[in-house]
């Protein structure tokens, strides 16, 4: 099937032709022929993506006359970006139709620039629902001359709160009108609007009802509530590549996660309510130009956001509603390409994991958070591909070539490598050089009367006389038997069956060593760092957790 077999006129197929499209997608197909008749209204079940602008754009432009003066067409969307982004695809369709003058009205921007752009006689107007009430009882729009409504995420404007101005908009509406809606879901509340002001719709579903696209792979991380945020920096870590989205629950925590991990170097700019307008603009520009590879945002910050490329999407925490997945998860894997949907969870959360692979149909795989030496390695890998690929302008490196090469002739080609390599790594496998496990799914439980360790390291029992020693790093630092093991071992090179007893408290910790292993320690490891964290050691007053009772007797 071609766009000229769905009966669209010259001048539209000119403009499709300009914007690259060859064949029509499948909301395209099915929904262009029979809105095109202009004789019944019509019910979309599509996600974004799908390329249901299009399937309701060319024929809402083909059917407007420019040469009136009166507005035809409203579009009512839920985002200033989809507004925006829903004006410059009509634009584009429109492009050779005779002054079109099609007008984006939205909050958050200056309404007396919209009124001036309106009062110029809008052929198409297309809105958000808060603004456009306002500009209605501003009595500077009047919406009865419109004979076609388009209502854009229809669901996601209901999950908004826009329920009673949608109302309000569509009784200002002549009854004589066709009213097209577009969904990616159908709960109760979009079936009521399609009743209240719809006459006899055509319904097409395209896909899957309530699922997410089929070129989303979806996956699940299991961690302690405490190991989310490091659980994260190592997914993050596994994808040195990616084009990410992470989702929060609230403005705050996208505040936070977004500060922390800017602090720790990672490209990262945030998208929520407590932004103004152009800190928004601002956030989105560099993410869609790729000054910066990831955005943290709030569902409400997120809607409407339509970039291509985005490789990952993060739920740092999942939504409230299950819903909100499938709107989350479908800003990956757009425009044909593939995508991954990452869900963070806790140990009480796979209720909704199980919920949500219901809704769309489709297993959510567990996955295991990736360990410190799977990082490392991919890491490496990635650099030396990057390297290899990387262009050489001879000519301008030449005027520093004798420099560099005097600094660098002593070392034989190897080291240079390594050092090259190092330079990168370093900071990264240090990070990682003593970091544990932090899948929940796998672990073990601690059997602690036995003093039993996860690794099988240590035997926790030393029949000889012990020294304790006291480190200032705890649970709250994410400290576990298994990495204190494996931290004092590899720092000290002493072995695990040299570690005696170890206590986690909330903020320190205390481990045994036999008496003749315990003079390494202190020398080797006495101070140092610990997944970012300053650690010191000493020897304790304290012996394993009670008082030590021979110093106070
Ligand atoms: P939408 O679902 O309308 O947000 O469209 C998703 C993306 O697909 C947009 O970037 C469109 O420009 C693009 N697109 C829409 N229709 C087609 C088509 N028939 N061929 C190629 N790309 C398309």
């Amino acid at each position: 099937m071609t766009f000229t077999d769905l009966g669209l006129h010259q001048n539209i197929l000119r403009a499709v032709d300009s914007l690259g499209f060859s064949t029509p997608s499948e909301i395209q197909e099915k929904a262009i022929p029979i809105i095109s008749s202009g004789t019944q209204d019509f019910v979309g079940l599509a996600q974004t993506g799908t390329g249901k602008t299009a399937a309701f754009g060319l024929p809402l432009v083909q059917q407007t006359d420019f040469t009136l003066q009166d507005t035809q067409g409203l579009v009512i969307c839920p985002t200033r970006e989809l507004c925006m982004q829903i004006t410059k695809d009509l634009m584009a369709f429109a492009r050779y139709q005779s002054h079109p003058n099609i007008v984006p009205v939205y909050g958050g921007a200056s309404i007396d620039d919209q009124i001036r752009r309106l009062k110029k006689g809008a052929h198409i107007v297309v809105a958000t629902p808060g603004r456009l009430l306002d500009l209605i009882r501003r009595r500077v729009i009047r919406l009865n001359t419109v004979n076609r409504v388009v209502l854009d995420e229809a669901d996601e404007m209901l999950n908004m709160g826009f329920k009673e101005d949608i109302d309000t908009i569509l009784e200002q509406t002549p009854e004589e009108k066709r009213v097209w809606l577009f969904s990616a879901t159908m709960p109760k509340e979009v079936r009521r609007i399609a009743k209240n002001y719809m006459n006899d719709p055509a319904e097409i579903i395209v896909g899957k009802q309530n699922s997410a696209a089929d070129n989303i792979e979806h996956r699940y991380y299991m961690m302690r509530e405490k190991d989310r945020y490091y659980a994260l920096k190592r997914i993050l870590d596994f994808y040195p590549d990616i084009f990410g989205l992470i989702f929060c629950r609230t403005r705050r925590e996208t505040g936070m996660i977004s500060e922390k991990l800017e602090k720790e170097g990672y490209n990262v700019v945030a998208l929520h309510g407590d932004l103004s307008q152009s800190q928004r603009d601002a956030a989105m520009k560099k993410f869609r130009e790729r000054t910066v590879t990831i955005l943290v945002a709030t569902d409400v910050a997120a809607r409407g956001i339509d970039v291509d490329g985005i490789t990952h999407v993060i739920h740092y925490n999942l939504p409230d509603e299950p819903e909100y997945y499938t709107h989350r998860s479908g800003r990956t894997a757009r425009a044909g390409k593939s995508g991954i949907s990452v869900a963070l969870i806790n140990t009480r959360e796979i209720n909704k994991i199980r919920q949500i692979e219901k809704l769309i149909q489709t297993k959510i795989e567990y996955t295991p958070i990736p360990e410190a030496e799977e990082i490392g390695e991919k890491r490496m890998y990635a650099m030396m591909d990057r390297v290899v690929k990387t262009p050489v302008d001879e000519e301008a490196i030449e005027r520093y070539w004798p420099v560099i090469y005097n600094k660098l002739k002593h070392l034989p080609a190897e080291e240079i490598v390594l050092k090259f390599i190092s330079t990168e790594l370093n900071a990264l496998l240090e990070y990682y050089k003593n970091a544990g496990n932090l899948n929940a799914k796998q672990e073990k439980p601690v059997n602690r009367e036995e003093g039993k360790r996860r690794n099988g390291k240590s035997s926790g029992k030393i029949n000889g006389p012990t020294i304790t020693f006291f480190i200032n790093l705890g649970d709250k630092q994410h400290m576990n038997k298994g990495a204190m093991v494996r931290l004092v071992c590899s720092g000290s090179g002493i072995s695990g069956k040299q570690v005696g007893k170890i206590d986690i408290h909330p903020e320190y910790s205390l481990f045994e060593v036999d008496q003749p292993a315990a003079p390494h320690i202190l020398p080797a490891i006495e101070t140092g760092t610990y997944e970012g964290k300053n650690f010191r050691i000493k020897i304790s007053k304290e012996k394993n957790g009670r008082k030590n009772k021979e110093r106070r007797r």
